[in-house]
């Protein structure tokens, strides 16, 4: 059989410690059998970050905006123990906020649900996919620990030089912390239309949710533009489409989100989509069933795995243990990249080849052949705990079978 060909390349993006192992474990097992890859690769690693001062990173954020679609794989983000553990000169930026800055677009995070794997949450049905703002807020924000008594002052002055707004944030009489963050309309304005649309496209309910009781102006701005995107540009389409626009307090969504059924694009600032899609993920199952794409208005594409590098397990396995990690995410961030590839250059043999991978997991998973973390979750099929390379040899198989 002749293997798919790749007219155009996509940006990979490799990573660090057990995803990056699994990373070349489906290039090898899963992609090169049957498809022809055609990628630009940039090793996102942490010693390579660190070796071009996070150069390589801001090219590939870059090189997404020529080929329009990415994947990458789950990286480390520095602390000073890692720092130490590998050795590096500095700590670097979370590459994942490097690359969203750049982008600044909307990370749609959503668990893959299968038939055998119950959610924690009973009564959630449907997916519930968390649309992450990427852009600022705490994630870009000035920090400084103050050591001695003084005043913190928040100034904005125009282009002139004027000074337009002044306040003094805190007097302090000794020790303690200070924080300024920020946004501005042209990216929460991005951020709506990208939901509006993405929810659209998946022909599902839009909910978004901010506290602009307390924060008045900086979340009251956000919900503003949500309802004016809405307003102006969606509500028509919303309507033909039977679907709903609902603002609600953040507290609320919480709670509601809790003993909801599923099957909506819930919208949040930075913090809060970072935080909620966690537990959303936790509520589906497990961190590795969750997928994630990075969406930006003007029509790019970066895939990955919600989960890290699952730096527990990388430790047996350098120690020449066998673990038993879920590769489904990673796998499903590749046949989404795929997907679109083929989508934007219409080849529909590439398509059609995620599909299969895709189901290939889904089927092996739906017998019963799952990774340990996946065995609490399972219902109405007896399950068999295989390790990474027994599971690997399952899907493959499977896709086998499909591909003749
Ligand atoms: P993690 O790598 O997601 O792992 C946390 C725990 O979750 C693991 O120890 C494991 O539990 C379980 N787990 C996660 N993914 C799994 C998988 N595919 N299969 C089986 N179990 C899985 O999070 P972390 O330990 O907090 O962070 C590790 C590193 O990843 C950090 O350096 C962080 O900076 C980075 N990180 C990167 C990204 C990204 O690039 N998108 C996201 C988050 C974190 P058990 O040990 O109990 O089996
Ligand atoms: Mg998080």
């Amino acid at each position: 059989m002749d293997k798919i060909k790749m007219t155009t390349p996509l940006v990979e993006m490799d990573g660090d410690e057990m995803t990056r192992v699994i990373w070349q474990m489906i290039k090898d097992d899963l992609i090169s059998p049957y498809v022809e890859l055609n990628t630009e690769y940039y090793d996102l690693s942490v010693t390579s970050r660190d070796n071009t001062n996070d150069q390589v990173t801001v090219d590939a954020a870059n090189a997404i905006k020529k080929y329009h679609v990415g994947v990458k794989c789950a990286t480390i983000t520095a602390n000073p123990q890692r720092k130490e553990e590998y050795n590096l000169k500095q700590l670097l930026p979370s590459p994942n906020g490097t690359i969203r800055g750049i982008l600044d677009g909307t990370i749609f995070r959503a668990p893959i649900v299968m038939d055998k794997i119950k959610p924690v949450m009973k009564n959630w049905k449907k997916p519930i996919t968390v649309a992450r703002h990427s852009y600022a807020d705490i994630f870009n924000g000035t920090e400084y620990h103050v050591e001695e008594p003084g005043t913190a002052e928040l100034t904005f002055r125009n282009k002139e030089g004027k000074e337009l707004f002044h306040a003094t944030v805190c007097e302090y009489e000794g020790p303690g912390v200070l924080q300024s963050i920020y946004n501005k309309d042209k990216s929460i304005t991005n951020f709506a239309r990208t939901c509006f649309r993405y929810a659209l496209d998946t022909k599902q309910d839009l909910w978004f949710s901010t506290k602009d009781t307390i924060c008045k102006i900086y979340d009251g701005t956000f919900r503003a533009i949500f309802q004016k995107v809405y307003e102006e540009e969606f509500k028509e389409e919303f309507e033909k489409a039977g679907l709903t626009y609902f603002y609600t307090l953040m507290d609320d969504a919480v709670a509601r989100t809790v003993r909801a059924e599923g099957g909506y694009v819930w919208a949040l600032k930075n913090y809060d989509g970072d935080v909620m899609s966690d537990m959303v993920s936790s509520g589906f199952g497990s961190l590795a069933m969750m997928t994630s794409v990075l969406v930006t208005p003007d029509g790019n594409y970066e895939y990955e795995a919600a989960h890290g590098t699952v730096p527990r397990h990388y430790y047996r396995y350098l120690k020449g243990e066998k673990t038993s990690t879920n590769p489904v995410a990673t796998i499903f961030a590749w046949t989404g990249a795929l997907k679109k590839r083929g989508e934007l250059d219409g080849c529909q043999a590439l398509q059609d080849f995620a599909g299969k991978l895709e189901k290939a997991c889904i089927d092996t998973i739906d017998q019963g052949i799952v990774t340990k973390d996946l065995v609490p979750m399972l219902e109405g099929v007896e399950p068999k705990a295989v390790n990474t390379d027994e599971f690997f040899l399952e899907i493959k198989t499977r896709l086998n079978q499909m591909m003749v």
